[in-house]
């Protein structure tokens, strides 16, 4: 029996985090929403049209519709079991409820959709099985795009082109604190691992980063990371400045 259950783990944990694209069909899709109808008609053909509103998008098509070439993949949260102290990162973060009739595993996930040009989202999803958390997660990361400013604030650069970030940003989730910062062209993602996934999804190519406080619990590290690509939208900036940084996208357009 115990043989039966570690293959079967095994087998789950096997499973590609790769989400197959099954294509999106625009006939076969019955909106559900005023917005998902102006989208299916045509009234509405640029996501920034919902994005810069603040509009809630509640179905997932609308992003596939508007949004094609998005890529979906999943961050590794948790720890695979292992012998002696050691335990391989994981996308599943498996977690067990103790009750009378035995222990409940529950599967976690954590996904990231993005096109690699300005557009990211990031999405939890937890369920008894692995399958349905990938779905769920996949699915709440859609809902949740957000749209980044580009540009170049590096004072050892200074090229105006749209390869790092324009100012440095905090993010924070929980006692997890992650801090990102413009690099000079070459630098690359000078970053935590999975945190260099959420950047090149998001289309940033340059960036210094820094997690502190809290950073055992992954997870909570990769909410402030997108919390910090969050804040590049939320800052005002002047137009004299979306010139001399050389800023791509964002609201203040
Ligand atoms: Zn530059």
């Amino acid at each position: 029996m115990a043989e039966r259950k570690k293959r079967r783990f095994k087998e789950d944990n096997n499973e590609s985090g790769i989400v197959k694209d099954k294509g999106f069909d625009k006939e076969a899709w019955k909106p559900k929403t005023e917005l998902g109808k102006k989208v299916k008609n045509g009234d509405i053909t640029n996501i920034d049209q919902i994005l810069d509103r603040g509009l809630p998008i509640l179905e997932t098509q609308i992003v596939d519709m508007l949004l094609p070439g998005l890529q979906v993949d999943l961050l590794e949260v948790g720890q695979s079991k292992g012998k002696f102290g050691g335990g391989k990162r994981s996308i599943w973060r498996q977690t067990q409820k103790k009750s009378k009739e035995g222990n409940k595993p529950s599967f976690a996930t954590v996904a990231i959709c993005g096109n690699g040009n300005g557009y990211v989202g990031m999405g939890f999803g937890k369920a008894k099985e692995t399958v349905p958390a990938r779905e769920k997660a996949t699915r709440k990361a859609k809902l949740n795009i957000i749209k980044i400013k580009r540009g170049c604030g590096s004072w050892e650069c200074g090229c105006s082109q749209a390869h790092s970030i324009p100012f440095t940003v905090d993010g924070k989730c929980s006692s997890a604190l992650f801090k990102l910062m413009p690099a000079p062209k070459g630098t690359k993602l000078c970053t935590e691992r999975e945190a260099q996934k959420i950047l090149r999804y998001a289309g940033i190519n340059d960036v210094y980063g820094k997690a502190r406080g809290q950073t055992r619990t992954k997870l909570n590290v990769m909410y402030a990371c997108f919390d910090a690509l969050k804040q590049l939208t939320r800052v005002k900036v002047k137009d004299k400045q979306i010139k001399q940084l050389g800023i791509v996208g964002g609201r203040n357009e």
